[in-house]
């Protein structure tokens, strides 16, 4: 599953290329759009809303339009110049967006439609993490009101707050020194655990390397996620994997953390 960084720095490469310009082709592999054609219409942003992402453009007669996708487990937006080779076989293309002078490709896209109301399609999430309207006080009260939920799967609910997938949920884990089956209830100072959160995308949003640890080495930039087996780097216990499972959600949510840093808690903590 993507991070919000992730989906924010494709949001801006995406404007960055395309944005004021008028579309000479589009061309949309899969059943529900293959007869769509935008071509003449002109984008008028690209932009995130937590892990969507809106390509907004206008088209005949000025009707506002937004080609909504969400990247899901591996999808990806390319930006290539018109005949430059793509870096994914072609038959993994979702849809492709031709300008005059560059060529726009979503690959593997979870989900690829086109709607007259983007702000529907995420009326559902909450505060947006790198979004303008991001509000830390409901981020924080969201999570509040799920008391019994573990704090990780919590993070990870983007009806609560958006942005956050399984890397940031375990290394703001760590962070907190909470594991992440404790209860949102146990789990401490949840303002504080938002800003971090604010604080960790917004300072990757825009790096090409993910970093919560402030090393931008090599191999020294998380925590937890990723380093089962391995010496925890503030303690030197070992970091472990595991899983947790919360219904109905089916898909097993990987957990890494330190045993150590990390206690099982069910009391609030106070730090
Ligand atoms: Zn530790």
């Amino acid at each position: 599953m993507p991070e919000g960084d992730t989906v924010f720095r494709a949001a801006y490469r995406l404007h960055a290329a395309l944005a004021d310009k008028t579309l000479v082709r589009s061309d949309f592999r899969i059943p529900s759009l293959a007869t769509k054609d935008l071509s003449g219409g002109r984008i008028d942003r690209v932009r995130a809303a937590g892990k969507h992402l809106f390509v907004d453009l206008t088209g005949d007669g000025g009707r506002a339009l937004s080609i909504h996708s969400h990247l899901m487990m591996d999808g990806a937006w390319h930006v290539y110049r018109p005949g430059q080779k793509w870096r994914r076989p072609g038959h993994r293309a979702r849809v492709v967006l031709r300008t005059a002078d560059t060529e726009a490709v979503g690959f593997d896209l979870g989900v690829l439609q086109l709607t007259a109301d983007p702000a529907g399609v995420v009326a559902h999430l909450g505060p947006d993490l790198l979004g303008a309207q991001w509000d830390p006080a409901v981020a924080a009260a969201n999570l509040a009101a799920a008391p019994e939920c573990p704090l990780g799967p919590a993070l990870l609910d983007q009806r609560l707050l958006a942005g956050i997938g399984n890397i940031y949920s375990n290394e703001l884990c760590f962070i907190a020194g909470v594991h992440p089956a404790t209860p949102v209830s146990a789990a401490g100072d949840l303002d504080r655990l938002v800003d971090i959160a604010h604080r960790l995308l917004t300072q990757n949003a825009l790096r090409t390397v993910r970093v919560t640890t402030g090393d931008r080495r090599r191999g020294r930039e998380l925590w937890v996620y990723g380093r089962e087996h391995r010496p925890c780097r503030r303690c030197s216990t070992i970091v472990r994997r595991s899983a947790i499972t919360i219904p109905p959600v089916t898909t097993d949510r990987v957990i890494f953390y330190c045993p150590s840093c990390q206690p099982a808690r069910t009391v609030s903590p106070s730090f």
